[in-house]
């Protein structure tokens, strides 16, 4: 028997995307989760600023024209469209899964606004929404008794015969390269920010998934559009740059140069805001600009942004007394694995969702909090979609992977995606 096992669906990654996906499929499923590090260690986690809402019926045409500007109007509208209409739905499913957002005194949701939002549409758990979502939502897979997760093991390649996927070749630490069978593949592996110097992502986070793609022709989309987040926390020491989320600058913060003198709208598109930093950095000669919480916002900082208050209060500052030296640094992929509206790819029984994959929701710039939602919108259809798919066939056998081809693949990727990436230019280096 060359092939190991066999499930009915098989997820690459752990992220928000992924999780989402596994709890929307039936409980009579068996589902394999495979995650390069452990089952915590995803962006999904580190999400800061929170997740928007479609408040009422009068905000969609906002919520709508928000979107699409940021995303300089090339966005695909149908996407946005779903995106909206289901977010109410989604939100439900978190409070289900006992996710519990900020509230005001009277016991309404506290929602905030983040640049280029016309209005408060965002829900959040402090500054840590991304933990508060995922960890419920981690907690609600491992109960089930049909998913397993596989952590510390990456997905490598997918297994395709007549036209379709049938699974994937898995490598656990030490362990050769093995074929894992299943119905329907769902590659949830994020964004690309590995491949940066300076970026807010994980590291292990390398676009693996785009790198299978490629090397298979499956249809990729608007690769070179790459979003800078323009605060992250300026040092000079290696490693993930730390995130000043955009809901600071949404509750007053601002943005100076060396004089002390400010120099863009602050909500402005995330892109625009970037540019202005950078033009600002060159011109006076510095490699950071000030950001400024203290005395511009109505919240009590240390209670309203405890995360950052923390981080910064460790790099030796007092946000809730001075300016910070921000600078911006690579954030999110806006391109992708090419998706339909049920995040199908190019090739049948094999689905792109989250970061990794492009269903045109954000266009050339990702507004402030879409990601997550986008995130749950198209996994839970990726998951219900699947229900619809052929149950019965047969898998072919597959030879045993050779770990020399895969060696060889693996220290090719990066270049492989980040030649992709960078046929176009962007900000970034
Ligand atoms: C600091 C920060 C703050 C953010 N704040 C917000 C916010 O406030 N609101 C918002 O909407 N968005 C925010 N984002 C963006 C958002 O968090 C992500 O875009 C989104 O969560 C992506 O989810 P995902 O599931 O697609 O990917 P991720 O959460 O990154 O998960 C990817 C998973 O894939 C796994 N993986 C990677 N390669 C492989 C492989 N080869 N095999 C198996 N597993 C693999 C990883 O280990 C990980 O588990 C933020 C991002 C960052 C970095």
């Amino acid at each position: 028997m060359k092939n190991n096992k066999e499930y009915d669906v098989i997820i690459a990654g752990s992220g928000l995307a992924g999780l989402f996906a596994a709890l929307n499929l039936p409980e009579s499923y068996k589902i394999l989760i495979v995650t390069k590090d452990t089952a915590d260690l995803s962006d999904s986690f580190l999400a800061q600023g929170g997740i928007c809402v479609q408040r009422d019926d009068d905000d969609y045409d906002s919520f709508m024209e928000d979107t699409m500007k940021a995303g300089h109007y090339e966005n695909k509208r149908e996407a946005v469209d779903v995106m909206i209409r289901e977010s109410r739905e989604v939100i439900r499913d978190l409070l289900s899964a006992g996710v519990e957002f900020d509230k005001t005194p009277s016991g309404d949701f506290a929602y905030t606004k983040e640049a280029a939002h016309s209005k408060a549409r965002i829900l959040h758990a402090r500054d840590t929404t991304g933990q508060e979502i995922c960890s419920k939502l981690t907690l609600r897979v491992r109960e089930r008794s049909n998913i397993e997760i596989m952590e510390g093991s990456r997905v490598v390649d997918i297994l395709i015969s007549k036209g379709r996927c049938w699974g994937v070749v898995v490598r656990r630490p030490g362990q050769p390269p093995e074929n894992i069978l299943c119905r329907d593949v769902i590659l949830a592996t994020g964004g690309v920010g590995g491949l940066y110097p300076r970026s807010t992502n994980y590291p292990h986070l390398t676009g693996d998934a785009l790198a299978i793609a490629l090397r298979h022709g499956i249809q990729v989309k608007d690769m070179s559009f790459v979003q800078v987040h323009p605060t992250s926390l300026y040092t000079e020491k290696p490693g993930r740059a730390f995130l000043i989320s955009e809901a600071v600058r949404g509750e007053g913060a601002i943005l100076l140069d060396k004089k002390g003198n400010r120099f863009v709208d602050e909500l402005l598109p995330r892109d625009q805001v970037t540019e202005a930093i950078y033009a600002q950095m060159e011109k006076d000669q510095m490699p950071y600009v000030m950001l400024c919480l203290a005395g511009h916002t109505e919240a009590d900082i240390p209670v309203r942004f405890p995360g950052i208050y923390q981080r910064c209060l460790q790099e030796g500052y007092d946000i809730s007394k001075e300016c910070i030296p921000v600078v911006p640094a690579q954030h999110y992929f806006m391109g992708g694995i090419d998706v339909d509206l049920t995040s199908r790819t190019s090739l049948d029984h094999l689905y792109a969702v989250g970061e990794t994959s492009c269903n045109g929701v954000h266009g050339r710039n990702r507004l402030a909090s879409n990601s997550l939602l986008e995130s749950l919108v198209f996994s839970k259809r990726a998951a219900l979609d699947i229900q619809k798919q052929d149950q019965g066939e047969i898998p072919p056998d597959f030879p045993t992977p050779d770990p020399a081809y895969y060696d060889k693949i693996e220290t090719e990727n990066r270049e492989l995606v980040s030649k992709e990436i960078r046929k176009e230019p962007n900000h970034v280096e």
